[in-house]
């Protein structure tokens, strides 16, 4: 009982985070933020040295957003099982070195290519591809979050181009040029 509890725990952890991050930061983030697309997509990936670097506290909260969504299911999950919650921190920090393979001659083994297809798992080989172009292969651990995360990215990028034009109908109409009439 106690192995299936943790087991679930993890599962739970891994399943909720991903989700919240997926569709609550990462998706809207590469809509409306600046951040992910400026620290994450690039080859460092460390927000505390860009920040420091570019003088851009701001980018630490996005760092920090990045994570919550693992970390706030942490008082309901404990209650379930502590080492569940600690399996899935690990899983899902492990994963996150496992994605970000820097070596470009890295190819993950066909056994584990099988497997994680069948489980819906992010390999690093897609996770690439998102690197590549931020606006395909979301999903940072399941791959099945990115058909859905690809409708939420439409849906965004609506929201964001009728904010705009919205923004635009607003804005003060430019004074017309002085013509250069003489005054009668
Ligand atoms: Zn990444
Ligand atoms: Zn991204």
């Amino acid at each position: 009982m106690t192995a299936i509890a943790i087991f679930l725990t993890a599962l739970a952890l891994l399943l909720a985070g991903d989700f919240v991050a997926t569709f609550g930061y990462h998706v809207p983030e590469h809509v409306f933020g600046k951040f992910h697309n400026l620290v994450h997509h690039s080859p460092d990936r460390s927000f505390v040295r860009y920040a420091i670097r570019q003088r851009q506290p701001w980018a630490l909260l996005d760092g920090f957003l990045s994570a919550l969504p693992y970390l706030m299911f942490i008082p309901w999950l404990a209650q379930v099982s502590v080492g569940g919650v600690v399996l899935g921190l690990g899983l899902a920090q492990a994963h996150v070195l496992w994605r970000h393979q820097e070596g470009p001659n890295y190819v993950t083994p066909g056994w584990l290519q099988t497997l994680c297809r069948r489980l819906g798992i992010t390999t690093p080989e897609r996770h690439q591809i998102h690197h590549h172009n931020g606006r395909l292969a979301f999903g940072d651990i399941f791959a099945f979050y990115g058909e859905p995360a690809q409708g939420w990215l439409r849906g965004l990028l609506k929201v964001k181009k009728a904010l705009r034009q919205r923004k635009l109908s607003f804005a003060p109409a430019p004074k017309p040029k002085d013509q250069g009439m003489p005054v009668q």
